[in-house]
């Protein structure tokens, strides 16, 4: 199977920004900001898609959700920030592997587009 985009980020053959790394997931920043700051945090483990999450996947979930918070501490996001995950043809996912949109710096709307 072709790799993902990311897979070939994580594996180091095409470049990125990096915000943070562990032995889990990778943190980069999007090509195509859509806000002052706008990172997508990414397992390692291809998990294609949040709807194809498995139990067995809770532990690597649970561990990419405190990465958040500590990105805020560090990036001074204490006006708020915003999540995003696409997921399907519907939800705008362009990238088969799962990946979290962290969005902050400017005002969010409501409803999404
Ligand atoms: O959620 P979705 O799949 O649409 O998001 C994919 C994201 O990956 C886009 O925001 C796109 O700008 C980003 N991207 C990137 N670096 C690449 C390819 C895509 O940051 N080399």
């Amino acid at each position: 199977m072709e790799k993902t985009i990311f897979q070939k980020i994580i594996d180091r053959e095409i470049p990125a920004t990096i915000e943070h790394e562990d032995d889990k997931c990778i943190v980069i920043h999007d090509i195509a900001a859509q806000a002052p700051t706008h990172l997508l945090l990414i397992p390692k483990k291809l998990i294609a898609r949040i709807g194809e999450a498995t139990p067995e996947d809770a532990e690597l979930l649970g561990h990419m959700m405190t990465i958040i918070p500590k990105l805020a501490a560090k990036l001074g996001w204490s006006d708020g920030f915003r999540t995003v995950i696409n997921n399907g043809p519907h939800g705008g996912e362009a990238v088969p592997h799962l990946h979290i949109h962290l969005l902050a710096g400017r005002q969010m709307a409501w409803p999404p587009g």
